[in-house]
């Protein structure tokens, strides 16, 4: 595996949250390019696995932009909801990314599955895939995980996706309530991004 050191990159997504927050964990050095800087969308997600489907973006990202590509897969996981939304945490907020929409998908989903839930602790976690491609025989996936519960009601307006509904474990505040750069410390994203810090 190359450890050669990385001086620009594009980091396979279109979704501003996560651009934003990869870019904050990366050296300022390095040169990022997104995948609306070159306009391309973004490739179909068919894998069914978090790590399968980072791998596919890194992959279409890195050939189409001929330049090493970071890619991240990541969502939501509710314990008794068969760890849904999952893989399909961002397609619960509609074509149009709709992150109010989705929260309240989980809201409806949680009140069919038990009407009492806002009473109890119901447990989550956030995953979080990152894939560095070089090329078909140089890549690399980890995961990184977050464990928490499901606030009751949306708190908080920081940040982007499910963050005003999650609560890490140890803290009682939702990731929205938080600060930006103290969510980014403890997060999914950050713990699979220190497996593969060496690479930057
Ligand atoms: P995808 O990996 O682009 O398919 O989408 C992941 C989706 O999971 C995002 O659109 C968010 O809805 C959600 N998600 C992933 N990471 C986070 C996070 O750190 N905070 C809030 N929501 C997240």
């Amino acid at each position: 595996m190359s450890n050669k050191i990385i001086t620009k990159i594009i980091v396979g997504t279109n979704n501003q949250g996560k651009l934003k927050e990869i870019k904050d964990l990366l050296p300022k050095e390095i040169i990022v390019f997104s995948p609306n800087d070159f306009k391309f969308k973004s490739p179909k997600e068919d894998g069914k696995t978090f790590e399968e489907n980072s791998l596919i973006k890194a992959k279409f990202f890195s050939q189409k932009a001929k330049m090493i590509c970071l890619a991240d897969d990541s969502g939501l996981e509710i314990d008794i909801l068969n760890n849904d939304p999952g893989i399909y945490s961002a397609r619960w907020g509609g074509k149009n990314s709709d992150f109010k929409k989705a929260i309240k998908k989980v809201f409806h989903k949680l009140d069919q599955k038990d009407p009492k839930w806002k009473k109890k602790k119901i447990k989550a976690q956030f995953v979080c895939a990152l894939t560095i491609y070089w090329n078909h025989k140089k890549n690399i996936t980890v995961t990184g995980k977050i464990k928490g519960f499901i606030s009751p009601k949306p708190k908080g307006r920081n940040g982007f996706g499910y963050d005003p509904i999650f609560i890490p474990i140890g803290y009682k505040k939702t990731f929205s309530q938080m600060k930006p750069i103290k969510k980014y410390k403890i997060d999914h994203r950050f713990k699979a991004f220190k497996k593969i810090k060496k690479f930057f």
